[in-house]
């Protein structure tokens, strides 16, 4: 009988685990550090052997285990992940390699998905079968679900909405490209376009005083009425809003989830974003898509990933 998932969230730094009951309870946590020398040939054999021990430890045997789900940090497409600059790979087939490694079956999807897949299946998305979720931290992560499901896309990019593009927004991206979501709309982001209504104009604003603004300076300074702050918000508002309503316009979600650093700024990202959706989306999707927060914080990952096993 399977009665067991295990939810893997895979970073540059450390590999996060998760023994969940097929229901969905957490029974366990561990980690385990990422070995990234040799362009990460360690990694899958890591993290096999970790889960292997794990189980006997607690007595589980194979055919207990329902399916092992992975998180990678890089653009994944039929279990192959296409680069992961964090880990120093290149193409490696994350679900052959680990299903041979551990004799389990094993379904492999981006972290950011993942992490959009476990908001909706026990977070700020429980409940719904249809949502898209941002992650807004130092850069703009994406998640798109449908039916359950998250869209992985043809190349692997479905769901990274960090570099949706917006046709009058100056700055330059990582990715290389000028005017991203992920540009105005990440910590950086929003830090970024604080600074420059700080550099052009005059207006008084507690954010001069400050050596260092982060973002949650900016949310702050916005929610005390500070003029910059308040056109900060707009401005972050404006653009994650409309990429909402174009996003919308494909899917019909039942909600969107914001988590990540910066959406510890709460109630206010959801006000400014839904007022800003509602004034660019079609009329019949005005008031009938709910914007929530997330609430799984950094265990989405091992959460979205065991749904993802769950679902093998
Ligand atoms: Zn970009």
């Amino acid at each position: 009988m399977k009665k067991y998932l295990y939810g893997v969230d895979l970073g540059g730094t450390t590999v996060k685990f998760g023994l969940f009951s097929f229901e969905g309870n957490i029974i366990e946590n561990f980690e385990i550090k990422t070995n990234t020398s040799d362009e990460g040939i360690a990694i899958l054999p890591d993290i096999a052997k970790a889960i292997l021990e794990n189980m006997e430890k607690n007595n589980i045997i194979q055919n207990e285990v329902n399916g092992i789900g992975i998180g990678v940090p890089g653009p994944v497409s039929s279990g192959v992940v296409n680069r992961c600059v964090n880990l120093g790979w290149g193409i490696v087939d994350v679900k052959n390699d680990l299903e041979k490694l551990t004799g389990i079956n094993v379904s492999v999807s981006n972290d950011a998905n993942v992490a959009g897949l476990g908001e909706l299946w026990q977070g700020g998305g429980l409940g719904y079968s249809n949502l898209v979720f941002f992650t807004l931290g130092t850069g703009v992560g994406g998640a798109v679900v449908v039916d359950n499901k998250v869209i992985d896309g043809h190349a692997g990019a479905g769901g990274e909405l960090g570099h949706a593009p917006l046709m009058d927004v100056p700055y330059l991206c990582n990715c290389g490209k000028t005017g991203c979501l992920e540009t105005v709309a990440s910590a950086t982001g929003v830090v970024r376009v604080a600074k420059d209504y700080l550099t052009h104009t005059d207006e008084p604003s507690v954010l001069r005083i400050l050596e260092h603004i982060s973002a949650k300076d900016v949310f702050d300074a916005a929610k005390a009425n500070d003029a910059i702050g308040l056109k900060t918000v707009e401005y972050f508002g404006k653009y994650l809003g409309y990429i909402c309503a174009v996003v919308a316009q494909t899917n019909d979600p039942e909600a969107f989830v914001f988590g990540g650093g910066v959406s510890k700024a709460g109630q206010i990202i959801l006000e400014v974003v839904e007022k800003y959706f509602n004034q660019y989306a079609f009329y019949a999707l005005r008031g009938k898509t709910q914007f929530k927060l997330a609430t799984l914080g950094n265990d989405a990952g091992i959460f979205g990933s065991a749904y993802l096993a769950k679902q093998l």
